[in-house]
């Protein structure tokens, strides 16, 4: 099951109606934002802190690929 996610500003409402809000990260190269979520059994904030800074990466080799940031990004454990 998926603990952690991070979601598109604008498309949080019908995608994760359950999950509690860990706070947004932006994508320092187009400044799109995203919210990290968390299942709320699993809460973690260092945990959530990891993740911003996976989510970071990814998110400049998507700029590197020329590829689209996607609404929806399952996040490491
Ligand atoms: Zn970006």
């Amino acid at each position: 099951m998926m603990k952690a996610v991070a979601i598109k500003k604008g498309q949080t409402r019908e995608r994760a109606p359950d999950f509690t809000e860990m706070g947004t990260f932006r994508c320092d190269t187009c400044g799109e934002e995203f919210v990290v979520f968390h299942d709320p059994a699993f809460v973690d904030k260092k945990a959530a802190g990891r993740q911003a800074q996976w989510l970071e990466k990814v998110l400049a080799e998507e700029h590197e690929r020329e590829c689209r940031h996607p609404d929806r990004i399952q996040l490491p454990d």
